[in-house]
């Protein structure tokens, strides 16, 4: 059934581990990741126009509305393979913070999936919204899906996981952007030594063992990205003296985010970088759950 409007958050993601296993002949990188969604959001909205294509507005982001923007481009592939003439409004309120590890393109892109199936009434199912979106992106099908999972392959063969244990997070986004192209340009793979234990991960997350999870979190494109922006380091310093489990940066970075088991303690820390201008968005937050992605507008 149409509808003649509708809303959707796009939630954030952070990555509890990244690993790179090896670099393809094609030139995509095999990673083996955890993923999680948190709660930061970019609110989106659909509607039917008039006029014929796509109509796409962001508000005062600095980002593109043709066919740059991802969201542009999601909608386009949707329509162009469901055969739609009806044109389409979409516009953008950004919260998440741009260029900075935390798939806010990707997961805008997944928004779109939800958002036209129900406004235009497809009735396409999760698998086929996962299989056109990894045209638009590798992290578009883990967007489409949500909660917390295991990324392999080039982020398209996802397996759910169980949440991890309620815990508070900060999350960090000093003020320079770092582009994934970039990081991924620099990482020599052979040379990795230290690589985060995924599976060690995965059991823990099986187990419900927060302390299983935060001592095995380990992001390998941190040595590229602290190397190029040592206010990654710093970050990561200031929220384990303030009391973090752990502290990583997440995806291609520069965004550092901490685990709690405590808000006061959590709060602290975020004043604390809002004092010392490490970082100018800063966010205390919290993971979202398995299935946030799949639910109705806000
Ligand atoms: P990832 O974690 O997937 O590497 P990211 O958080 O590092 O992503 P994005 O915020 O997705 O990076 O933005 C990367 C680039 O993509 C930006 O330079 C931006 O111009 C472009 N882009 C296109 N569409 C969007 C969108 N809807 N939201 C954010 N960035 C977009």
């Amino acid at each position: 059934m149409k509808k003649d409007y509708v809303e959707r958050k796009a939630y954030a993601k952070i990555n509890l581990g990244l690993d790179v296993l090896r670099k393809r002949a094609d030139g995509y990188h095999e990673v083996k990741m955890i993923m999680q969604t948190v709660d930061l959001w970019d609110r989106l909205t659909f509607s039917l126009s008039a006029s014929q294509g796509i109509e796409l507005s962001v508000g005062a982001a600095p980002l593109p509305v043709g066919k740059e923007n991802l969201i542009y481009r999601a909608a386009a592939l949707i329509m162009e393979k469901k055969n739609i003439l009806q044109g389409v409004r979409i516009t953008l309120e950004k919260k998440i913070p741009v260029a900075a590890g935390m798939a806010g393109g990707s997961t805008d892109a997944a928004a779109v999936f939800h958002g036209l199936n129900e406004l235009l009434g497809l009735s396409m199912s999760r698998e086929e919204m996962k299989e056109l979106g990894v045209q638009i992106g590798a992290d578009v099908p883990y967007c489409i899906m949500g909660g917390t999972a295991l990324s392999e392959g080039i982020g398209e063969i996802l397996t759910p996981l169980p949440s991890p244990p309620p815990c508070v997070l900060v999350v960090a986004k000093p003020d320079i952007d770092v582009s994934t192209k970039f990081v991924y340009g620099n990482l020599h793979v052979e040379e990795i030594k230290d690589h985060p234990d995924i599976d060690g991960m995965t059991e823990a997350l099986r187990k419900g063992d927060l302390d299983g999870i935060t001592n095995r979190m380990g992001n390998v494109l941190e040595t590229v990205t602290v190397e190029a922006y040592p206010v990654v380091s710093e970050l990561k310093r200031v929220m384990k003296v303030a009391g973090a489990e752990n502290a990583l940066m997440s995806g291609s970075g520069p965004t550092v985010f901490g685990v709690f088991k405590e808000k006061e303690l959590a709060q602290g820390a975020a004043d604390k970088i809002k004092d010392l201008e490490l970082a100018g968005q800063v966010f205390v937050t919290g993971f979202v759950n398995s299935g946030c992605n799949s639910h109705d507008g806000i």
